[in-house]
């Protein structure tokens, strides 16, 4: 079983996407983490979107997914970069790298072969993203949108970002979510749109324990 959750940055998909899957027994995707790696990668080597060495680069570069006692890793080329990747300026590239077709086409085939190789041990996939209900899994079995207002949004980064001792402002925040916004909805390539048989949940109000016991009774319902 796959379920699609997808939504704008900061709606809550990431720990709500965690916690289904740790109450359901299925793996957990964070599809953005993997985007987040080729921001590294090209942040490392100085690429800019546009630059002719890309599909180069991308063919010899291996992202990888791995699982130490239920905690999702990031490898990049064998380096865990789980960590490395959850910079504000690593945020900010994700997004403008990933308006790139190649980076698309290679995370989307990954992200699909990921979860053929759940499905065939039998087991489910929580995905989440902003295109898994619309392009990666279109045939997902459930799917959820998640939405919130940007100030609710900038909110709850603000206080993530406190908990990992990282300097932020809120104003700064709410800023960055508009432009993420703006580019993730307005790009030619997989731009983050509503699926029409996604449900939709309005987190602005939620508490995440709400969220979430509405999310696993859908699926749970959906199962039977
Ligand atoms: O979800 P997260 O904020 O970590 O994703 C980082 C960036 O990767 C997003 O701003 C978005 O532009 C991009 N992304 C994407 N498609 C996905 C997941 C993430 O374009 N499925």
């Amino acid at each position: 079983m796959i379920v699609a959750i997808d939504g704008p940055a900061g709606s809550g998909k990431s720990s709500t996407a965690r916690l289904l899957a740790k109450k359901l027994g299925f793996i957990y995707l964070d599809t953005g983490s993997m985007y987040r790696a080729i921001a590294l990668l090209f942040q490392r080597l100085g690429i800019e979107p546009g630059d002719s060495r890309i599909a180069e680069i991308l063919d010899t570069t291996c992202i990888e997914i791995r699982y130490d006692e239920g905690v999702m890793h990031v490898l990049l080329d064998e380096e865990d970069v789980s960590d490395s990747i959850r910079s504000t300026a690593i945020t900010e590239l994700s997004s403008r790298i990933s308006t790139i077709d190649v980076v698309r086409e290679k995370l989307v085939a990954e992200q699909r072969r990921m979860a053929m190789m759940c499905e065939q041990d039998g087991g489910g996939v929580v995905m989440e993203g902003r295109d898994i209900g619309t392009v990666v899994f279109p045939d997902a079995e459930i799917k959820f949108f998640l939405v919130a207002d940007a100030s609710e949004r900038a909110r709850r980064r603000l206080l993530q970002y406190e908990e990992s001792g990282i300097d932020a402002d809120y104003d700064q925040i709410l800023a960055d979510i508009v432009d993420r916004d703006i580019r993730d909805t307005s790009r030619k390539n997989s731009p983050l749109k509503q699926a029409e048989d996604a449900k939709v949940i309005d987190t602005t109000h939620l508490s995440f324990d709400e969220q979430v016991t509405i999310m696993e009774a859908a699926i749970r319902e959906r199962r039977h």
